[in-house]
C-alpha cells in the first residue's frame, strides 16, 4: 500500500489506481466567509454582477474519493451528518463527480463518502466547497489528467462559488463570482459562525436584493466602496485594526430574518471586533481578538440552542 500526505493537509492517497485495484483521496471541503460583498449590477444573463472578498475557515467538510476501474463511469454518494440532502445528480458533489469523468472520458466507478458539518443554504458555500472537493481529490486519483485552468473552468460549469473553492485562501473575486484573484496577506482570523434554524435560498436572498434596489438601476451611496479599500488594506498589510466589513445582503436578509440580526447583536455583545452575514445568509460570523474569547461565545450561543461553530482562517 502507498500512503502519501499532498499539499492540501487532509489528502490521503491509499493505493494506485494503475497497480492496485482501488485508490482513495480524503480532502478537506472548507467553508468561506465572505468579509465584503457587495452586488453591481444585474446582467442580461440573469446572474448578478458581484465583487466579493471571500475568506477560507476551518469549518470543513471531509470529502473521501474512491475510484475503482469499471466498465463504464458510475457515481454513488453516502452523506454523514445530514439526513435531508441528495445523494443523486441534484447534489453538487455527484455533479462533480459525472463532469469530471465526462471530460477525462474516465470509466470508473467512483464513491464519495461525504461527511457534511458546513450548515446548509447558510451563505457559507457548503455545496460549492464539496464540488471543489471532488474535482482536487478526482484530479490526484487519476495523476492529474487536468491542468488547473481546466479543473478552474469545470468548476465555473458547478457554479459561481466552485472556482473560488478550489483555490481557496483570501481572494477577490468578480464576475458572478467565478473570476478569482487570490490575495496575499496572512490575516489571521479567530471567528464564530452562528446560525439560527432558518435557511435562505440564494436566488430567494437576490430576488430580495433586485426588489429592495429596483433591478439595480438607482444610484447607491459610498459606503461599501470605503469598506472594500479598507478590507484590502487590512489583508495587504495583516492589521485586524483596518477590518472594515461589507455586504449587502444584510440590508435585504437582516430585516426579514430576524435570528440573524440577533446573532449579529450579540456577537458584539459577546466582545467580538466585527460582525457580518457571509453571504446570502442567514449565518452570522464574528470575529475576535483569540481563540479563547471566540471559543466563549460560541460556547454561550450553543448554551441558548443556536448552533454555532469556532473557525479560524486556514
Ligand atoms: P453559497 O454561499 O454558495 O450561496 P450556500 O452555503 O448558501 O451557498 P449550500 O449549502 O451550498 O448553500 O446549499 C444550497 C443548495 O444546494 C441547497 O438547496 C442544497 O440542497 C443544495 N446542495 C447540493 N449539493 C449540496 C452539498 N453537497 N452540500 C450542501 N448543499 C448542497
Amino acid at each position: 500500500m502507498v500512503e502519501c500526505m499532498g499539499s492540501n493537509c487532509g489528502q490521503r492517497m491509499s493505493a494506485d489506481y494503475y497497480g492496485v485495484s482501488m485508490i482513495s483521496v480524503k480532502e478537506y471541503a472548507y467553508a468561506k466567509i465572505n468579509l465584503y460583498l457587495d452586488v453591481l449590477s444585474k446582467r442580461d444573463d440573469g446572474f448578478h454582477e458581484v465583487k466579493t472578498v471571500m475568506h477560507t475557515v476551518s469549518l470543513c467538510d471531509d470529502v473521501t474519493v474512491s475510484v475503482k476501474p469499471s466498465s463504464r463511469p458510475s457515481v454513488k454518494l453516502t452523506v454523514i451528518g445530514h439526513s435531508k440532502l441528495p445523494t443523486d445528480s441534484r447534489n453538487l458533489a455527484v455533479k462533480a463527480a459525472e463532469l469530471f469523468l465526462e471530460s477525462t472520458l474516465k470509466n470508473a466507478e467512483v464513491n464519495i463518502r461525504l461527511i457534511k458539518r458546513i450548515p446548509v443554504s447558510a451563505g457559507l458555500a457548503g455545496g460549492s466547497t464539496d464540488a471543489a472537493a471532488v474535482l482536487r481529490a478526482l484530479n490526484k486519483a487519476f495523476k492529474r489528467p487536468l491542468s488547473d485552468k481546466r479543473l478552474l473552468e469545470l468548476a465555473a460549469e458547478l457554479g459561481s462559488d466552485v472556482p473560488y473553492c478550489l483555490v481557496g485562501g483570501t481572494a477577490l473575486c468578480y464576475g458572478r463570482g467565478e473570476r478569482v484573484e487570490r490575495l496575499l496577506g496572512c490575516l489571521h482570523l479567530y471567528t464564530v459562525v452562528a446560525v439560527s434554524g432558518e435557511h435562505v435560498s440564494t436566488p430567494t436572498a437576490y430576488a430580495e436584493l433586485d426588489r429592495l434596489y429596483s433591478d439595480f438601476t438607482c444610484e447607491r451611496d459610498g459606503e461599501h466602496t470605503s469598506s472594500l479599500d479598507a478590507i484590502l488594506s487590512a489583508i495587504s498589510s495583516a492589521d485586524k485594526a483596518k477590518i472594515k466589513l461589507y455586504n449587502i445582503f444584510e440590508n435585504a436578509i437582516l430585516p426579514i430574518y430576524n435570528g440573524a440580526e440577533t446573532i449579529k447583536k450579540r456577537m458584539i455583545e459577546l466582545g467580538a471586533d466585527h460582525a457580518l452575514m457571509s453571504g446570502s445568509g442567514p449565518s452570522v460570523y464574528g470575529i475576535f481578538r483569540d481563540r479563547a474569547s471566540a471559543e466563549s461565545a460560541r460556547d454561550h450561543f450553543i448554551k441558548n440552542g443556536i448552533r454555532a461553530y469556532y473557525a479560524e482562517s486556514v
